[in-house]
């Protein structure tokens, strides 16, 4: 046999990432399954303002029920999906889904906040703001409704084409935030050039709030500049009072977190706008 031959390092790493690869594969041809059999549904966290602790939008979440493992969160499949493609096929799920259930609470006199979807950059093409509108038109949404949330790995990529597919999307009336700041290469000078109204900072600096002096240095750097620009904050991934207390003070805009919701199904957020839920800025 070949594999006699073979060293037994070279031959483990090589089972090794066969059986990454079967995995892969597997996660693959599932997804493809998942979005035929409906297995995919969109959970939804509130945005809320540090001013008056209401909800003013929401983040659309991807989620798939797979039918043995159960729910499965979207770090384990979204890289699969970007890898092979298949990205694009979910991404434009997932916009589909979020205006049909806009159009859903505006029927039913839900009044709404902004609703964001995360784009992957593979979505990003010439075709993106067609795409939009058709999905818009479909469900007759006003595009103020949508906002899109795109990451810095797009921003590094052919400046030109980029900037100029934001300005088509923004120029139909569709807000852009900048997802995970902070994590990426991006300087706050070189934002500039991007038509992008949000920052949302990412959780990695939020999570040392208020103690690690590094984490407070970013997050004042990104607010004071931000602000600068006439850009609205969002902070990631705040789960304590502490946090939110700091950002506050700092003069963040917006906060996203446990602290005041974990991403739920539609009738769940549906309900905290009825009930008219709000951040409480003492206690606990
Ligand atoms: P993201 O866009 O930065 O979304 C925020 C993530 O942080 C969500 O994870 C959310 O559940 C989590 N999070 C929010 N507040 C807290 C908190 O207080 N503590 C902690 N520990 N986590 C918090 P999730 O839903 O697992 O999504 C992970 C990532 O998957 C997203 O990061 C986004 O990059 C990607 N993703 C999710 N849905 C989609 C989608 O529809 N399309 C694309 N392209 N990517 C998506
Ligand atoms: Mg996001
Ligand atoms: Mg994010
Ligand atoms: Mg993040």
């Amino acid at each position: 046999r070949a594999a006699q031959s073979i060293e037994p390092a070279l031959l483990f790493f090589s089972e090794e990432m066969n059986q990454r690869a079967k995995e892969h594969l597997r996660i693959e041809s599932e997804l493809r399954d998942a979005l035929a059999n409906n297995e995919l549904m969109l959970y939804y966290q509130p945005k809320v303002s540090l001013r008056s602790g209401r909800i003013v939008g929401a983040e659309a979440l991807l989620r798939w029920r797979h039918p043995v493992r159960g729910l499965v969160s979207p770090g384990v499949f979204i890289p699969v999906a970007e890898e092979t493609g298949l990205i694009t096929e979910l991404g434009n799920w997932v916009v589909n889904e979020a205006c049909r259930q806009i159009r859903q609470w505006r029927d039913a006199n839900v009044i709404m906040p902004p609703v964001a979807v995360n784009l992957s950059a593979r979505q990003f093409d010439r075709g993106l703001p067609q795409r939009m509108a058709a999905v818009l038109e479909r469900y007759q949404v006003h595009p103020e409704q949508l906002m899109l949330e795109i990451t810095e790995s797009l921003l590094v990529r052919g400046a030109d084409t980029v900037i100029a597919i934001m300005n088509e999307l923004v120029a139909m009336g569709l807000a852009l935030a900048l997802d995970d700041f902070g994590t990426g290469y991006s300087s706050l000078a070189y934002l500039k050039k991007f038509p992008i109204s949000t920052l949302k900072i990412d959780r990695a600096f939020v999570v040392g709030l208020p103690h690690e002096e590094n984490d407070c240095a970013i997050a004042r750097a990104i607010v004071t500049m931000a602000q600068q620009l006439r850009q609205e904050i969002v902070a990631e991934g705040v789960e304590t009072l502490a946090q939110m207390n700091f950002l506050r003070e700092l003069g963040c805009d917006q906060l996203q977190g446990y602290l005041f919701s974990q991403p739920v199904p539609a009738p769940d957020f549906e309900r905290m706008l009825r009930e008219g839920k709000r951040l409480a800025f003492t206690g606990r």
